[in-house]
C-alpha cells in the first residue's frame, strides 16, 4: 500500500495536529486556542457528553466498531475492504458539516502519509445520514495550509479573541468568553 517507512518518518513528524484541532478549526479559532492551550472546560459539558453517550449507545457495543488510535489521530471506528480502510466518524449532528468533513480529510491525509488508501464516511445517526468523501488534490492542498495555520496558532502566546456565533450558547467556552 504505497508509502516506505522513511517516507513516513519524515512525513509524520510534521503532522502534529489532532482530529478534534482539525475541527475547531472551522468551528472557531479561540476554541482551538483555549483547547490547544488545555484550557478543558469541554470534559464535563453537557454536549460532549450527550457525544459520546451517542457514540457509545450506537456504534462501540460491538466488537467491530472501535476506537482506532493512530499516533495522534483517533478514528471512531474503521472497516477494512480489500484496496482501503474505510475510516467513520460519527457525528450529533450535520450543523458543523464543514468542520466534519475536513476532521475525515485530515484522517485520509494522515493515513496516506502512512501509505495506507482510505476512503472517508460521515456518520449522522440521529438524522439516518451518511456522507462519503475521498481524499482528492483539492483536498490536500486545502488541509496542508490549514495544518499550516493550526501549527501557527500552536506557536503562539496570543490568544485569539471571541466574537460571538449563534452557536457560542451551546459552546462549553461561553462562561469564559463572554462572563
Ligand atoms: S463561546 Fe464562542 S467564541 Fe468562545 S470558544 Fe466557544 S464558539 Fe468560540
Amino acid at each position: 500500500m504505497g508509502n516506505s517507512t522513511i517516507d513516513f518518518e519524515k512525513e509524520i513528524n510534521t503532522l502534529n495536529a489532532r482530529g478534534i484541532e482539525i475541527n475547531y478549526y472551522f468551528i472557531c479559532k479561540t476554541k482551538l486556542f483555549l483547547f490547544m492551550n488545555n484550557i478543558g472546560l469541554e470534559k464535563n459539558h453537557e454536549n460532549v457528553k450527550l457525544g459520546k453517550l451517542l457514540h457509545e449507545n450506537r456504534y462501540n457495543s460491538s466488537n467491530k466498531n472501535k476506537e482506532v488510535i493512530i499516533d495522534k489521530i483517533a478514528i471512531d471506528f474503521i472497516n477494512i475492504k480489500d484496496e482501503y480502510i474505510e475510516i467513520h466518524e460519527v457525528k450529533k449532528s450535520d450543523k458543523m458539516e464543514v468542520a466534519d468533513y475536513y476532521q475525515i480529510i485530515y484522517y485520509m491525509y494522515y493515513l496516506k502519509k502512512l501509505g495506507i488508501n482510505s476512503k472517508g464516511v460521515i456518520n449522522y445517526p440521529n438524522q439516518n445520514k451518511k456522507k462519503e468523501i475521498e481524499l482528492n488534490n483539492e483536498y490536500i492542498g486545502k488541509i496542508t495550509s490549514i495544518i499550516k495555520e493550526i501549527e501557527e496558532i500552536r506557536n503562539s502566546n496570543n490568544i485569539i479573541p471571541p466574537t460571538k456565533k449563534k452557536y457560542c450558547k451551546k459552546c462549553a467556552y461561553y462562561e469564559f468568553c463572554f462572563s
